[in-house]
């Protein structure tokens, strides 16, 4: 039985509504799932109403990226409540900054010489925050790229013409505040950091230290040694080995919920394992 704790949908960058993205959990047998847009939690309560018609166990969450030290990581947060909190609080400024930095982004590409307004990527985004592959619809829809690596290589990714950075919490600020509202901070796709295996092993035991809760093992993207090597981390480190295939819809169309690019099996007792690491953690032993 197995799991997907990585999903978007319409409320981030993803296409797809919480319901659509709960129907196709129960057509690929999944026995539970975690919804975790970008910054916000307001497609939380569908997705729980049509995952418990299902039968399918929910937990909320969201995608944070956070700066740790010189690198950018993602962070999944997990059972993060929708209402007022500590963290909750928090994702507002996020959304706000992204609002200053969209329009930001709209400037450059226009000095480039593309044709793009702030309209058109808001009618692409739909409902929910406004992200880079917003972006890349639209200029995919208006010829400029064919693809969203395309777009993000040419244009949006960090260091191209139309990259904008945004508002971040550091990677410790946002442990501590997801432990402060009795959520489950998760390292997301460890694999995007510039890290050697001895950097991961005692960067992260700091981050343990401070409430980190898991990191996302069974990943999409990852081979199945890379996947092994890294619940070999959490293992050692006491931590839970996560894993989603961080769905998309058609701003990732190479992947699919619950199997990513088809080969991704995430174990249901991870869920049983998150629950778990609600409770405070014992710092893991020194080596
Ligand atoms: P934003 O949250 O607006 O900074 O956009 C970040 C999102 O863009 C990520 O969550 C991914 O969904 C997507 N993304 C980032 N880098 C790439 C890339 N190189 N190719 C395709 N999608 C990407
Ligand atoms: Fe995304
Ligand atoms: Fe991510
Ligand atoms: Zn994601």
């Amino acid at each position: 039985m197995t799991v997907d704790l990585h999903l978007h949908s319409v409320y981030s960058d993803g296409s797809d509504t919480p319901e659509d993205i709960v129907a196709q959990a129960h057509a690929a047998g999944l026995t539970g799932i975690a919804l975790t847009d970008h910054d916000i939690l307001d497609g939380l309560p569908a997705a729980a109403a049509a995952a418990r018609q299902r039968g399918i166990r929910f937990i909320g969450g969201t995608e944070l990226s956070v700066a740790w030290g010189t690198e950018a990581m993602h962070m999944l947060v997990y059972f993060l409540e929708p209402g007022p909190g500590v963290l909750q609080d928090r994702l507002v400024g996020l959304r706000d900054s992204r609002a200053h930095r969209n329009d930001e982004i709209v400037s450059r590409l226009c000095a480039l010489g593309l044709d793009i307004t702030m309209d058109e990527v808001r009618r692409e985004a739909g409902t929910g925050v406004v992200g880079r592959p917003h972006f890349a619809g639209v200029l995919i829809e208006k010829g400029y790229v064919e693809t969203v690596p395309e777009a993000f290589d040419r244009f949006l990714a960090a260091g191209r013409p139309g990259y904008v950075p945004r508002m971040r919490l550091t990677a410790a600020e946002a442990i501590t505040l997801s432990r402060d509202c009795g959520a489950v901070p998760v390292i997301a796709h460890p694999h995007t950091l510039n890290l050697n295996a001895r950097e991961f092993a005692t960067g992260f035991r700091e981050l343990v230290s401070l409430g980190l809760g898991g990191i996302e093992a069974y990943y999409g993207e990852y081979t199945p040694e890379m996947r092994t090597h890294i619940a070999q981390i959490c293992d050692d480190l006491h931590i839970v080995a996560t894993g989603g295939s961080d769905y998309h819809g058609k701003y990732k169309p190479h992947l699919r919920i619950g199997s990513g690019k088809g080969d991704l099996r995430v174990p249901d007792d991870v869920v049983d394992q998150l629950e778990a690491a609600r409770q405070p953690i014992p710092p893991a032993p020194e080596q």
